[in-house]
């Protein structure tokens, strides 16, 4: 059990974006940026690489379709779509959970930024590819 299966049971009250048989979309609690949402699958998974591929593709497919939906109504410019995997990636719950996070300009509440590292690219090639 945790936090997100008691939201879903409806032990923990909740914002409800959209709702089916397989999935729910939820207000994030932070408001991050307004209209901050997060979609998750009904069934637990504790990140997005335990999830069966069939399953997550059915989720990010509502994900764009929830993404268009917020985009036209809120009138944001951009969205972040973000899914945090392990504590170093800032998962804080283990719920498979996808973040749409609105954005109105740049200077709005959350920065994401990559700063560059100077890594040897063939180096960290052979690396990921086990090599
Ligand atoms: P993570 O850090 O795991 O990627 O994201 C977890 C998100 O869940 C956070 O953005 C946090 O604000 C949100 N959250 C945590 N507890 C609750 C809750 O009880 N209700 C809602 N609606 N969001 C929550
Ligand atoms: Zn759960």
């Amino acid at each position: 059990m945790c936090i997100f299966c008691d939201i879903i049971e409806g032990k923990i009250p909740s914002k409800k974006l959209y709702e089916d048989d397989d999935i729910l979309a939820i207000l994030d609690i932070s408001q991050t940026t307004k209209g901050h949402s997060l979609v998750m699958p009904k069934k637990h998974y504790d990140n997005f690489l335990a999830m069966p591929n069939k399953e997550f593709s059915n989720l990010m497919s509502k994900v764009q379709e929830l993404a268009l939906q917020i985009k036209t109504n809120s009138k944001c410019t951009g969205i972040n779509i973000l899914i945090n995997t392990g504590k170093s990636a800032g998962q804080s719950v283990e719920h498979i959970h996808v973040h749409i996070i609105p954005r109105y300009d740049e200077n709005d509440s959350i920065n994401i930024e990559f700063k560059e590292n100077a890594y040897d690219l063939d180096e960290v090639l052979k690396t990921l590819k086990g090599a």
